[in-house]
């Protein structure tokens, strides 16, 4: 028997963690949530306690910080800051995206590179987790700018990443091009061609799907889940939130699924679109965001029948299926009662960590399917996995091959969240359900590999 009962054991922890990491709000919020899932495994297990596992996985294996200087169009020095958070590689390579955007600081990409952590090992890939990126915001830069900036980023980046020990990808703020930039340097100084970031271009060793992938599997898990309800996409009415990649791919998949979807939004705003999106409207998104970069309002000029709400998230919008693809708390407790109160009965989050926790109290209290981000968004990284083994054995695979990969390991996260998450009512509670598949594999390998 434990000395320790589980709500000792989290209240004591989180306090000494606030204390030694004062003011990361966000890392503190993404650890409760995976220690109040796992205490009751960590104080029922000596070995666990007594190795200190989950006080080391809550410790990055190295935090790197840089400069990043660079010029403008207009031939003024700018200087950011540039970050990897080197978490944990107890199962493989660090792997996690690159994030650019204004709000970026080390509180949130130590809560992104914890998370990535537990999605990794619930992949059943061989990865470790990361995370990196900087407060440039490409936004509004030209694209001699990005490139300048992807290249100073990188030329500090590269010395402590490689194809066995770190491979970056892409997330807020860094797609195709942004990796394209960065790639050509890390080649450039390292001079060799290899998978060390994911994400690239098809015909320069990226994967068929990986651009699809994180919205599609989000798509999948959600498929799954309705499936224990005896439901699924058809005729049901989704709002998303985001218009960036997660969003689009999300979108695209549910409207094949058969799905209405009526939202999607940027930090500015959101376009409610009654009569839903097709393919057509699809493909201006696609135009607008990744060819133009303009705003998501822009849609109603193009589309009078929609309408758009200036500083406002979808979250008002009556709904069956809600998928938060944009960024972190973006659904707050108001948000969430709002999509209850008007028969949202479906949550499945894109984007990490988009719902606080206030919010998913009120979600599993009215028993609504309610999946995080760490289950379902990771077919992105699953798929980069599978870029990084196409890179190795440099080969490609069909569309078909990856596709039915990714189809698996969602399908495999999924039963491993009924397999820990199933509660005593038959409520799936998949936060426990992931939090729990993901840490065991992580704790196992760190007892095996000995206190490093
Ligand atoms: P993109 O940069 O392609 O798109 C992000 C979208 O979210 C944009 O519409 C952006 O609007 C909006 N957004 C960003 N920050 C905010 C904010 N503070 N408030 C409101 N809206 C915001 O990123 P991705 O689609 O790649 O990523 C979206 C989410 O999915 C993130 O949480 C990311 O971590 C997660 N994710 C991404 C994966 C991937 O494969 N790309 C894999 C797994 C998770 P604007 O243009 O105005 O900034």
């Amino acid at each position: 028997m434990s000395a320790i009962t589980a709500e000792k054991y989290v209240e004591n922890f989180m306090a000494q963690l606030i204390a030694k990491n004062p003011g990361e709000k966000e890392f503190h919020q993404a650890v409760r949530e995976v220690v109040e899932s796992v205490a009751p495994y960590i104080v029922a297990d000596p070995a666990l306690m007594d190795m200190k596992i989950m006080e080391r996985m809550a410790e990055p294996e190295r935090v790197i910080m840089f400069r990043v200087p660079w010029m403008d169009d207009e031939g003024n020095v700018q200087i950011n800051k540039g970050y990897r958070v080197q978490m944990n590689s107890a199962l493989g390579p660090y792997k996690g995206g690159i994030r650019f955007h204004a709000s970026v600081n080390l509180s949130i990409l130590k809560f992104l590179a914890f998370e990535q952590v537990y999605k990794n090992s619930l992949t059943t890939l061989p990865m470790g987790g990361g995370k990196g990126g900087s407060d440039f915001s490409p936004r509004g830069k030209s694209d001699a700018e990005v490139m300048r900036f992807c290249q100073s980023f990188m030329t500090e980046l590269q010395k402590y990443i490689g194809q066995d020990t770190d491979v970056p990808a892409g997330d807020i703020g860094v797609g195709g091009r942004e990796i394209g930039y960065m790639f050509g340097q890390y080649k450039r100084l390292r001079d060799e061609f290899t998978g060390t970031l994911t994400g690239k271009g098809l015909n320069w060793g990226g994967s068929i799907l990986r651009p699809e992938a994180t919205g599609y599997g989000a798509c999948y898990f959600g498929a799954e889940m309705l499936a224990t309800r005896g439901k699924s996409y058809k005729d049901q009415t989704v709002c998303i939130s985001g218009s960036g990649n997660v969003a689009q791919y999300a979108a695209k998949k549910a409207m094949e699924f058969g799905a209405k979807v009526v939202t999607l939004s940027d930090s500015n705003g959101f376009i409610y679109d009654e009569e839903g999106l097709n393919e057509e409207k699809w493909n201006y998104v696609m135009q607008l965001k990744n060819v133009y970069r303009g705003r998501i309002k822009e849609y109603v000029t193009k589309y009078p029948n929609a309408k758009y709400f200036e500083g406002e998230r979808p979250w008002g919008i009556k709904c069956d299926i809600a998928m938060p693809c944009a960024t972190q708390n973006e659904i707050s407790a108001e948000d969430a009662q709002k999509l209850v109160n008007n028969g949202c009965y479906c949550v499945v989050e894109g984007a990490n960590m988009p719902t606080v926790p206030e919010a998913i109290e009120i979600f599993q209290k009215n028993k609504l399917l309610y999946s995080p981000g760490k289950a379902s968004n990771a077919g992105g990284v699953a798929t980069s996995g599978l870029e990084m083994t196409q890179n190795s054995i440099r080969l490609h695979w069909t569309r078909e091959e990856v596709d039915q990969q990714l189809h698996r390991i969602m399908s495999d996260i999924h039963a491993a969240c009924l397999k820990y998450g199933t509660e005593e009512d038959g409520y799936i509670n998949y936060v426990k359900g992931a939090n729990v598949a993901g840490f065991i594999k992580v704790a196992h390998a760190m007892l095996d590999q000995g206190l490093v």
